[in-house]
């Protein structure tokens, strides 16, 4: 199984990096996981939108979702390939806040592009050797974590979320945690990084990718703070980032603590 990483950023995109979005591949199998402003771009360096199995969205934050508008208009306007329904997983209400976006007569062609399904009415999705499943995560808004299996390989992402007993046993003994540090202190709705540290250690997960992080947090002091909770190798997640998920031994570029 293979982690591409598209953006990482928080709140809203910079030249560097632009917000949350990963590509999760493994063999044919392809899921965008989150559409933050900007990776609609990035995803583009890896892979056709026109080719993808699904898209899976953790929650409904504009840092998260923004870039459905324009891959709504690749998919239905663009100059892509016709392809059948986009599986589109996320929560509820994602079809009605698009519809509010584009107008009342979107609702149409928005499910001529998307096939909408909602995380909280079911509970796993398998395409090809790639398995997919969730658990509700506490945020601010209905939100998720995921958890991508493929053979012996595994890896948890947290979406947004705070630090519970329920993702630390969803998380458990992980091969890969990208879990977000959105919060430089705790702000009662993401991880710290000394939050991220104590999930990777009480999961038993592999190795620890930290994501998401908080305006104006350095990257090595993140990693610095999470190797307080977690003895195991940490990097700061970039985009453009590709990991291969499974044993220890795959190398993932690691920042010393
Ligand atoms: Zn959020």
């Amino acid at each position: 199984m293979r982690l591409t990483v598209l953006g990482t950023a928080s709140h809203y995109p910079t030249p560097e990096a632009a917000c949350s979005g990963y590509l999760l591949e493994h063999g044919r199998a392809a899921v965008w996981v989150d559409a933050g402003p900007g990776s609609l771009a990035e995803l583009q360096r890896h892979r056709s939108p026109a080719d993808l199995d699904a898209l899976w969205i953790s929650h409904a934050h504009a840092d998260h979702t923004a870039d459905l508008l324009p891959l709504y208009y690749a998919l239905a306007f663009g100059d892509l390939p016709p392809r059948p329904p986009l599986p589109l997983l996320g929560p509820a209400d994602l079809r009605g806040r698009l519809v509010g976006f584009l107008g009342p007569g979107a609702g149409p062609e928005l499910d001529r592009v998307f096939a909408f399904a909602s995380l909280a009415d079911r509970r796993s999705l398998r395409i090809g050797g790639l398995e997919l499943d969730w658990e509700a995560v506490p945020h601010d808004v209905p939100a998720w974590a995921l958890r991508a299996r493929a053979g012996d390989a595994s890896l948890v992402y947290t979406g947004d979320a705070t630090l519970s007993p329920g993702l630390v046993a969803f998380a458990g003994g992980c091969d890969l945690l990208l879990s977000e540090a959105g919060a430089d202190r705790p702000d009662g709705s993401h991880l710290t990084p000394e939050d991220a540290g104590a999930l990777a250690a009480d999961a038993r997960a592999g190795r620890l990718l930290l994501t998401h992080l908080a305006l104006g947090l350095d990257p090595a002091e993140a990693v610095r703070r999470a190797a307080g909770n977690y003895d195991g190798p940490i990097a700061p997640a970039r985009p453009g980032d590709v990991v291969s998920v499974g044993p220890v031994s795959e190398a993932v570029p690691t920042v010393e603590a």
